[in-house]
């Protein structure tokens, strides 16, 4: 039987390349986003690698949404073992300008919905006595850094959460475990560089070298594949004993 994948946030960037690695493994894929051409991108997916797939563009800001979303990957899939939380959005001011809007937008996609997502898929991997839960956090999950106090916030939250789904998953062999990258680029640290350059007076060129780049010691962008493999090591049969535990794909960032 091939298992099958939600992977929320898979129509963009370290999403889409977690989606690939997990159809190259023959994977059913249940893509999710809000790119206008997810359709394509899951289409194109399921061709090349000869995988079922489906798509949704499930809103992450309302609960009702996600458990929607849950419950179409089971009807459609028949279940569902791995639930990638990797969707997320980013927004950077000082803390004074920074808008409650884009604070509670950056809470609820981020770490709110991890939550209502793994909440709702619980009793299914309880049922199957399987499901590997993998979030998406970052570096500052771990690690702070200034004019990013919402998304830090969100991060080590989804962290704290990943340790108590790992203790309430471990009498039904479901383990949760997260992922923390530095620097990956994709369309959402595109944004950023814009953002951050003007937060900090600086060109983007400076940013990334200044900014960016300053506290990873291997002095590169973290790549997607990297992170699609992890998640790929985590989802097997045989790492039933990994939970509860923080990756940091960081170049070396929280070494420090
Ligand atoms: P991205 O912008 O390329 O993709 C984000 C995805 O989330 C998109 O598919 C988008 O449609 C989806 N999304 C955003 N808001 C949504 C909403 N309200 N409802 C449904 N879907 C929504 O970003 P990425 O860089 O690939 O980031 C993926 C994850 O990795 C995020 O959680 C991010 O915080 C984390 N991360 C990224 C980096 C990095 O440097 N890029 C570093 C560390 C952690």
């Amino acid at each position: 039987m091939n298992k099958t994948v939600l992977i929320t946030g898979s129509t963009s960037g370290i999403g889409l390349a977690i989606a690939i690695q997990f159809a190259k493994e023959g994977y059913q894929i249940m893509f999710h986003g809000l790119e206008p051409n997810g359709q394509d991108i899951a289409k194109e997916v399921g061709e090349r690698y000869k995988v079922k797939v489906a798509i949704s563009n499930a809103n992450l800001l309302s609960s009702e949404d996600v458990e929607n979303l849950i419950a179409q990957t089971i009807g459609i899939f028949g279940h569902l073992h791995v639930l990638v939380n990797n969707a997320g959005i980013q927004y950077v001011s000082p803390i004074e300008d920074f808008p409650n809007s884009k604070y509670e937008n950056i809470i609820g996609i981020n770490m709110n919905a991890v939550f209502y997502a793994s909440k709702a898929v619980w009793n299914q991997m309880k049922r199957q006595q399987f499901g590997r839960i993998i979030n998406i956090s970052s570096v500052h999950g771990l690690r702070a850094s200034e004019f990013k106090s919402a998304y830090v916030a969100a991060k080590h939250g989804v962290i704290g959460l990943t340790k108590v789904l790992a203790l309430e998953g471990a009498p039904f062999n479901i383990t949760c475990n997260a992922i923390c990258p530095g620097y990956v680029k994709t369309p959402l640290v595109e944004g950023q560089i814009i953002d951050q350059a003007k937060a900090h007076k600086m060109t983007k060129e400076e940013v990334i070298e200044k900014v960016m780049l300053k506290k990873q010691a291997v002095k590169q962008f973290v790549s997607v594949e990297a992170i699609a493999d992890m998640a790929l090591l985590l989802a097997k049969d045989t790492s039933s004993t990994i939970t509860g535990t923080s990756f940091a794909l960081d170049g070396g960032w929280s070494a420090q």
